[in-house]
């Protein structure tokens, strides 16, 4: 298990890490998720041991890597910006780290053939690296990581240049990948469905902390502040009052868990349901279309503002009755 415990690190004025503790179990992988300057990048270059923490440690199966140099942790980080060596061909790019370990060329060719395989390029070792497609050269980026069997995993935003199908496809690849090598993998990225699609257990990270470490489920279900659900896209957010278990939105009255006093109220996308016999009743004010729904703005009767999910395009002015599922409600204090 990889385990950080208390990291602080400063660059002069600017906090990057306040305090990160994080587990990453063998077998596992967690994705770090958070918006652009949180702090992800620097978590990796402490892990990897190219920053040394102000304050706290990384450790390794009960090993403390202070002052261990990054080339013996036997960890992988594929950067952000990863760049393959232009002048070498695939394989010569993909058994770089063992040709550093100084492995016999044997050694070499026969992993190389090996991570090539894995990663769907059996027979693109000749290859110039000049030649390859986006996703090509992200795939052999990801063997060259993989090559040297490293014990930790390290992703940085590793699809984040890709467009978006090209994306969804090699996430699922790469989810596939970790699991039959059984690594033990952190990503970072600040797509929460990349997050939530790799990985067994997602970090979210707000100013340099973890604001909340669960299941991608529990996420959804459960977001533990605002800064969670609203990075989540739960777009129906209401300031509201608790009393007796129930808060009043002024368009309709909603049971919540929380003591009584002020809260913040968020709707999750399940907790509203277009429904002609429903509650509330609302006008369509506009439409995005979403895949495989549409993200209708609605106006509510009583003047509020919702987004909901839709399965066909609704058109501007349509009356839409819609009910509230008590289950998708969600109170939270911060
Ligand atoms: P992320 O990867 O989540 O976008 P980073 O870890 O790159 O975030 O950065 C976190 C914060 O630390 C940012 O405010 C960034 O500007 C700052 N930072 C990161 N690296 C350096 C550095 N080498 N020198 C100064 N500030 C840095
Ligand atoms: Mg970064």
């Amino acid at each position: 298990m990889l385990t950080v415990r208390g990291v602080f690190k400063r660059y002069g004025q600017t906090v990057a890490l306040a305090g990160v503790d994080l587990e990453v179990p063998i077998g596992h992988t967690v994705a770090v998720l958070g918006p652009s300057g949180s702090g992800k990048s620097t978590l990796l270059r402490v892990i990897a041991g190219l920053e040394p923490p102000d304050e706290g440690s990384v450790i390794w199966e009960g090993t403390d890597l202070s002052g261990i140099p990054t080339h013996t942790r036997r960890f992988g980080l594929m950067f952000q910006d990863y760049a393959l060596f232009p002048h070498r061909d695939v394989a010569g790019n993909v058994g770089f780290g063992l040709r550093m370990a100084r492995a016999s060329t044997a050694e070499i060719d026969r992993r190389v053939a090996e991570v090539l395989d894995i990663v769907g390029l059996s027979d693109m070792g000749p290859r110039r690296v000049t030649e390859l497609s986006g996703g090509e050269a992200q795939r052999v980026a990801l063997a060259r990581t993989l090559a040297p069997a490293p014990r930790l995993v390290m992703l940085d935003e590793p699809l984040g240049s890709l467009d978006r199908s090209l994306r969804e496809q090699l996430v699922v690849e790469l989810g596939d990948i970790f699991d039959r090598l059984e690594s033990t993998v952190l990503y970072v990225t600040h797509d929460q469905e990349e997050a939530f699609t790799v990985a067994d257990r997602v970090a979210v990270m707000r100013d340099g902390t973890l604001v909340q470490d669960a299941t991608p489920e529990r996420l959804w279900e459960a977001p533990a502040e605002l800064f969670v659900s609203d990075f989540l896209g739960f777009s129906n957010r209401f300031a509201a009052t608790a009393v007796d278990g129930r808060a009043d939105l002024g368009w309709i009255t909603v049971p919540v868990d929380v003591p009584d006093g002020p809260c913040q109220v968020v709707l999750r996308p399940d907790a509203l349901i277009a429904d002609d016999r429903g509650e509330i009743q609302a006008i369509v004010a506009g439409s995005v279309f979403r895949g495989d729904h549409y993200l209708a703005r609605v106006d509510t009767d009583s003047g509020a503002q919702l987004s909901i999910s839709l399965p066909t395009r609704p058109r501007v002015g349509d009356r839409l009755g819609i009910r509230l599922n008590p289950d998708g409600v969600l109170a939270l204090l911060r």
